[in-house]
């Protein structure tokens, strides 16, 4: 049966340099580390609480912080050992300050106890774990999503408990499971398709028992062949054939993101200001996905996640890490540093974001570490030449945000749908001007952010 659909994308958008080089290392699984440090907040939404203290033994697996608000998500120990201190981290997103625990290792990664309601690695009798998790209660499923620390792992950390329950009157017929992995450089999730793809599929089959959509889509960027062709094998063999389709996608930045890939995969445009659900669709990624099939089936927390470190390292590679680890750890892992370099980055060489603190830690949405040596190059004034408008994915005018923020007409900025930015770069990457436009729009969307908060 021929279930890969090709399409080409429905946006402008950008052929890069991929530049994936760790596409065919397998991942390497890290032992714990002797020492972690757990930022308090690890998710979009309503930041938690430390429910643990300085002095505290805790074993890996074991909650350590939550909030009582919905949108929130809890966190989990990534080792067993000591409390040694709480800790102040500047937030590479925000700038700010926040807590954060560090927990010395007592060597032994002693866990909590775990509920695992079935093995696939002893048992491939997946028609039975079908039954099992045709058997569940929806509403405990996604508690055991949210106890388990769940969240986007593309990069976007929402909460999966939230994102998989709709408010009623948004009918969902549609999921897609995102592995486009659009960005150059990064390969975490085309290798966790090749080697986890059989828990991938679970997961998405546990989607399917919560929202019981009419369509799930699986998008690979055609990049991906072997990716493809795995999962296709997987689907056949697990005999899923009629209920999961993959679309094969042709490359283009910035596929991954959830309106472009949206638009692309179903022809469906998410409204200025509107979420997938206002089309009838939801997004997860791929990595979620096993993150949902390790909560649910094996009963493991969110303690940790598939790293691709790469760009200017002796030995670029795709690391298993517990969640807490350094980023100094994982480049010290990959041999050092090669060559010249002036950036490190957490994420891609697009959407990333720099990082100044090398003991920072790998939280939930650290997909990559990328080290590079940038081209520093002096913005000049625009020329109106169109290329960022031409390029754009979400049809907007990014040269208009860099008029109203150099003007500090932040007001403006809003009548020219600042709020839709996705803040996926192409319009910086394209601009001959070499004006950083992301960040006039990250500075004007922060204004804005914080006018409406006084009002
Ligand atoms: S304006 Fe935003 S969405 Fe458009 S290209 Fe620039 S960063 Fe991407
Ligand atoms: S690409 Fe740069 S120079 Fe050209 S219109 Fe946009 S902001 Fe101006």
């Amino acid at each position: 049966m021929e279930i890969v659909i090709r399409k080409k994308s429905a946006f402008k958008g950008l052929s890069l340099p991929e530049n994936k080089v760790t596409a065919k290392k397998f991942i390497e699984v890290l032992s714990p580390p002797e020492k972690v440090t757990i930022p308090v907040q690890q998710s979009t939404g309503a930041s938690c609480e430390f429910i643990i203290d300085r002095g505290d033994m805790v074993k890996t697996g074991q909650k350590i912080a939550d909030s009582n608000s919905y949108v929130s998500s809890p966190i989990h120990s990534p080792i067993s050992g000591k409390v040694s201190k709480i800790i102040k981290l500047v937030n590479p997103v925000t700038s700010g300050l926040i807590d954060a625990a560090v927990i010395e290792s007592d060597g032994k990664d002693s866990w909590v106890e775990l509920t695992q309601i079935f093995n696939m690695q002893k048992s491939e009798d997946f028609n039975s774990l079908r039954k099992i998790i045709e058997s569940l209660d929806k509403k405990e499923t996604l508690d055991m999503i949210r106890e388990a620390g769940i969240v986007g792992l593309g990069g976007a950390t929402f909460p999966t408990h939230v994102k998989l329950n709709p408010p009623p009157d948004k009918k969902i017929d549609t999921v897609i499971l995102n592995g486009c992995e659009c960005e150059p450089f990064i390969t975490s999730d085309h290798r966790l398709m090749l080697e986890n793809g059989r828990e991938i599929l679970m997961g998405l089959y546990i989607i399917n028992s919560i929202l019981s959509p009419e369509n799930i889509y699986i998008a690979i960027e055609d990049n991906k062949r072997d990716a493809i062709n795995k999962l296709q094998e997987l689907i056949a063999m697990m005999d899923f054939s009629n209920l999961f389709k993959i679309v094969s996608l042709k490359s283009r930045y910035p596929m991954g993101a959830e309106k472009s890939l949206i638009k692309t995969v179903t022809g469906r445009t998410v409204p200025m200001g509107g979420l997938p659900m206002d089309v009838g669709v939801i997004v997860n990624n791929v990595a979620t996905s096993k993150a949902i099939y390790d909560a649910v089936i094996e009963g493991k927390p969110l303690i940790d996640r598939v790293v691709t470190v790469t760009g200017n390292v002796i030995n670029p590679k795709n690391l298993q890490v517990r969640l807490g680890i350094s980023i100094n750890s994982l480049i010290e892992k990959c041999g050092g540093f090669r060559g010249e370099i002036n950036s490190v980055i957490a994420g891609g060489p697009m959407m990333g974001l720099s990082i100044v603190d090398m003991d920072f830690p790998v939280t939930k949405g650290t997909n990559c570490v990328l080290v590079m040596k940038r081209k520093i190059q002096d913005e000049q004034n625009c020329i109106n030449c169109g290329r960022c408008v031409n390029v754009c994915p979400m049809n907007l005018m990014p040269l208009m945000y860099v008029r109203n923020v150099r003007s500090r007409n932040f007001e403006s900025c809003r009548e020219y749908f600042i709020d839709n930015c996705i803040e996926c770069g192409s319009c910086a990457y394209v601009c001959p001007a070499n004006i950083p436009i992301v960040g006039y729009i990250k500075t004007g969307k922060s204004v804005l952010a914080r006018k409406k908060a006084v009002k």
